[in-house]
């Protein structure tokens, strides 16, 4: 079976080609027009995807060495995300499959996250049902039991800011280029995470609020600047590590908690957060220290990709789950709707 999946939820244009499980080509156009206003500015980004599209489609193809006539279906992001970004890849989409008279598949790009997965990769590792599956990325924290392939339950998720939004405007207050996780990783490698305590939110259960964080952060540097105008330059390093420090600690806490709650200790995380050296490493040890097997995939499926929306209309061909002609784009798209 061979897959054309096309993803355009946010400000990535990617199309990929797989063959089963295995990735043949995931080309991924990212759109550097957005740095300059230190966030993604949605009707740039719909814009962009319609001049990348049809390039990008066809390096993907080109890569993989494989014609058109061969595809065996067309995968496409129908949510969430944004609208008009949305729009371009379903319209792409909807219209190859007609031309090619080859059936049509939608995927939630949530599912998509947890489900990148399983597709072959070098550790030749993948998880078994049931697991638990956390995506942290710009967009999202969500916290799931998968059951099998689409049964999916949330355990917990966000209430505001996304995990990638509390690290993106930590370094937007520390006067970081967006987007700035990256560099918040890159100094926090040097510094002392103990430095500064910063408080974790409360709040109950599985669920996340990250925006208090972000407001401690803010106040904790305007009130330190205030005494020393070289705070941040002087403690960079030591400050990013206690900010990714803090942000650990409350990713670790929920997961044991899922841990507790479910009895599954099998973790898989995704999202383009999962790129976290303090997160990996967290998770490398909690395999000795809790028991935990955990799965971390790589960095190239972590963040918005179209393989992983490729691998979903591999499972969902073989369960023949297509769609129709009629189908439109959904904004909001949960994930086990
Ligand atoms: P979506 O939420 O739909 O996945 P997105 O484009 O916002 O969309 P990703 O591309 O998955 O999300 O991830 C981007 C986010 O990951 C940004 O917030 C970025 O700062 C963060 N990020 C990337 N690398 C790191 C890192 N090493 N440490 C911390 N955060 C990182
Ligand atoms: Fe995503």
């Amino acid at each position: 079976i061979y897959i054309l999946a096309i993803e355009s939820s946010c400000d990535d244009t990617s199309a990929a080609v797989l063959h089963n499980t295995k990735m043949l080509s995931n080309v991924v156009a990212t759109q550097k027009i957005h740095e300059e206003y230190g966030g993604v500015v949605p009707e740039l980004a719909s814009r962009a995807h319609q001049q990348n599209i049809v390039p990008v489609v066809h390096q993907a193809l080109a890569k993989a060495n494989i014609n058109k006539k061969d595809l065996s279906a067309i995968a496409f992001t129908r949510g969430p995300g944004l609208m008009g970004s949305l729009l371009v890849g379903t319209s792409f989409a909807k219209s190859l499959a007609l031309g090619l008279n080859i059936p049509l598949i939608e995927v939630n790009h949530m599912q998509a996250h947890i489900l990148a997965h399983f597709i072959d990769n070098e550790s030749g590792k993948k998880p078994t049902f049931p697991f638990i599956g956390m995506t942290i990325s710009g967009g999202h924290t969500q916290i799931v039991l998968v059951k099998s392939y689409f049964d999916m339950e949330i355990l917990g998720q966000t209430l505001d800011d996304a995990v990638g939004e509390a690290f993106d405007k930590s370094a937007k207050i520390l006067g970081l280029p967006y987007p700035g996780g990256p560099l918040i990783d890159k100094y926090a490698q040097l510094g002392n995470p103990k430095a500064f305590p910063f408080p974790k939110s409360k709040v109950g259960e599985l669920n996340f609020s990250f925006s208090g964080f972000k407001t401690s952060v803010l106040y904790f540097i305007q009130r330190e600047t205030q005494k020393n105008p070289n705070f941040i330059t002087e403690n960079l390093n030591d400050i990013c590590a206690s900010i990714q420090y803090t942000i650990i600690r409350v990713l670790l806490d929920k997961l044991k908690k899922a841990v507790a709650q479910t009895g599954v200790n099998q973790i898989a995380i995704g999202g383009g957060v999962s790129a976290n050296s303090g997160i990996r490493k967290v998770l490398q040890e909690a395999e000795q220290k809790h028991g935990w097997k955990t799965f971390i995939p790589p960095f190239e499926f972590c963040t918005d990709n179209a393989a992983m929306i490729g691998i979903v209309g591999y499972l969902k061909y073989k369960e023949e789950l297509f769609a129709t002609q009629e189908i439109t784009a959904k904004a909001r798209y949960v994930i086990n709707e």
